[in-house]
């Protein structure tokens, strides 16, 4: 796998991959899937307990009642394409992102 890339001045652009959030933090603006061209996360339901419930598809599916917050899960990892925007967006700093040279090493 590439980990270093041209951009059209001829300058070296390393990716920069989103691998993951912290679910304890995110508070689920939906800013980072706002800014992200690539459908790498999505927002999911969790309970009381924090477990993950499943996708908010509808916006409206409150899980049989025991919907308590919604929090952004990166789901589809491998479409990233290491931009960074989602992680300018964000206002609570929950997001891990790892160089590509570092993946690759
Ligand atoms: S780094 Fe870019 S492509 Fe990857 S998840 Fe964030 S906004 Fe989407
Ligand atoms: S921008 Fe940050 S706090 Fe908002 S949903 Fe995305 S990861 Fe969560």
């Amino acid at each position: 796998m590439r980990s270093k890339f041209i951009s059209r001045d001829g300058s070296i652009w390393v990716p920069e991959y989103l691998i993951a959030i912290d679910g304890k933090i995110c508070i689920g603006c939906g800013r980072c899937f706002k800014v992200c061209s690539r459908e790498v996360m999505h927002l999911y339901g969790v309970d009381d307990a924090g477990e993950i419930l499943g996708a908010c598809d509808g916006g409206e599916d409150d899980f049989d009642g025991e919907l308590n917050r919604m929090i952004m899960v990166v789901d589809h990892a491998g479409r990233c394409i290491g931009c960074g925007a989602c992680g300018r967006v964000c206002p609570k700093n929950c997001q891990t992102h790892v160089a590509a040279d570092q993946i690759a090493a």
